[in-house]
């Protein structure tokens, strides 16, 4: 498998986009993460990965879609991009996950994307506005992954998208991206309805076939006005789906990227290990796009983004909760929780709809990524090897790991920890 890889990633690519995607990402964001361990060393959390929705527009209607798809556009204009990017790059980042909403609606993308070569971005789209023209713009810049979100084949699309002939557009939009020799991803949010269709050999066959280099499967979450928990995953079909992307890691010629697993299988919050957080539409520091409740804004004068990250007791109370209470996903095992930590701290609703708050009061819990009955390990090296060094769980559950965790009952909330309190020019020299 490995040669294989290899050799698809040296013959069937573009040889100036791999210099690039090499010289940002290897040589860039991979440091990103060990600065972002040492800083942790010190307490504080300033992530090397941001994702951030740069419009709240979008041309479909997913179930489970927790994004104000419905109100006004709103987006984050090209300057305050410029300056959040500039900021993150003092702090090393290179790497920025670029989300929605469906993000080619905003108007000033490619420019964000041109006005920082330095940068490597995942573009998550549905893949509807990638024209020849966009994807011949996204070639000649090089510095774009486009991640096409493919949720079922044509009936269970156009049910889970809420639009007709989803599956086709979407289609044609990655083979637009394959066309102009993007490097470019699927994923899919598992769930009842496709698990059957996507989680299977047959459909990564035919990604390998089509010239996708990687795919991530994430798992459903039953968030925004209309939620259908019906979907979620059983324990059983989130193992299955952990096997399946352990088995074919180890088989394919495709990259599987996991977000909840470290390299001995066991389950980690992203958010908690401070990796990755998200900016909201509206410019709100947020623990992760679920989570849609914050204190602090990218446009709060006085203030850069590094510190405004490092000095919140929202976001730092937040991973302390957690990973005092679960190694699984909060939202889904404890909404209660969460709850009463956005009311303790007075977090804002950072939705057009202000519905959140009810909407988290009217979860009842699911299962997560946390089963430590059936925890499997990577099978391929070298996974285990980047796991290790680059996505583990940075020791932040070490306190749940000596009480020899299990997934949650009733936990009582900790009280809040003193703040870390210094300047960017202090953090950025360190
Ligand atoms: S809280 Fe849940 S949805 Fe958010 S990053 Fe953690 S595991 Fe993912």
């Amino acid at each position: 498998m490995y040669w294989q890889m290899a050799k698809r990633a040296l013959c069937d690519t573009d040889k100036r986009l791999l210099w690039n995607f090499f010289r940002i990402m290897v040589l860039r964001a991979i440091p990103s993460v060990l600065r972002h361990k040492r800083r942790m060393k010190r307490g504080e959390y300033f992530p090397p990965f941001l994702f951030i929705a740069v419009t709240n527009s979008c041309n479909l209607r997913c179930q489970g879609c927790w994004m104000d798809v419905t109100a006004k556009q709103t987006v984050i204009p090209l300057e305050a991009m410029n300056r959040l990017i500039r900021e993150a790059q003092a702090m090393g980042n290179a790497f920025f996950g670029i989300v929605g909403g469906e993000p080619l609606l905003h108007p000033q993308l490619l420019d964000i994307f041109e006005q920082n070569p330095n940068c490597y971005f995942q573009l998550f789209t549905n893949g509807h506005y990638i024209t020849d023209d966009v994807a011949r713009e996204l070639h000649r810049l090089g510095n774009v992954t486009p991640l096409v979100s493919i949720e079922g084949k044509e009936l269970v699309s156009d049910q889970r998208r809420g639009r007709p002939g989803v599956f086709s557009r979407s289609m044609q939009g990655l083979q637009t991206c394959l066309r102009h020799k993007l490097p470019t991803g699927v994923a899919t949010s598992v769930c009842q309805s496709n698990i059957d269709e996507l989680v299977t050999e047959e459909w990564v066959d035919r990604l390998v076939e089509m010239g996708v280099f990687y795919t991530w499967f994430y798992v459903y979450r039953p968030m925004g006005p209309k939620p259908r928990p019906d979907l979620c995953l059983t324990p059983e079909q989130q193992v299955r789906v952990r096997r399946f992307v352990v088995e074919m890691r180890a088989k394919k010629p495709l990259i599987f990227i996991d977000a909840y697993h470290d390299g001995l299988g066991r389950a980690l919050c992203p958010a908690v290990t401070g990796i990755s957080h998200h900016i909201g539409p509206w410019g709100d520091l947020e623990p992760c796009p679920v989570i849609q409740f914050a204190r602090e804004s990218i446009y709060d004068e006085g203030r850069t983004l590094p510190e405004k990250f490092i000095q919140s007791e929202f976001l730092r109370d937040f991973r302390e909760m957690v990973r005092r209470t679960t190694r699984g996903c909060i939202v889904l095992e404890r909404p209660d929780l969460l709850r009463d930590l956005v009311l303790r701290h007075e977090a804002r609703d950072t939705t057009a709809r202000q519905t959140a708050l009810a909407e988290l009061e009217a979860m009842q819990p699911h299962p997560s990524q946390f089963n430590p009955l059936e925890e499997i390990p990577e099978k391929s090296w070298a996974y285990r090897f980047m796991k290790r060094f680059l996505f583990s769980d940075f020791g932040v559950y070490s306190e749940l790991d000596r009480t020899a965790a299990k997934p949650p009952t009733q936990i009582p909330v900790e009280p809040v920890s003193q703040t870390v309190d210094a300047s960017s020019a202090e953090l950025a020299a360190r």
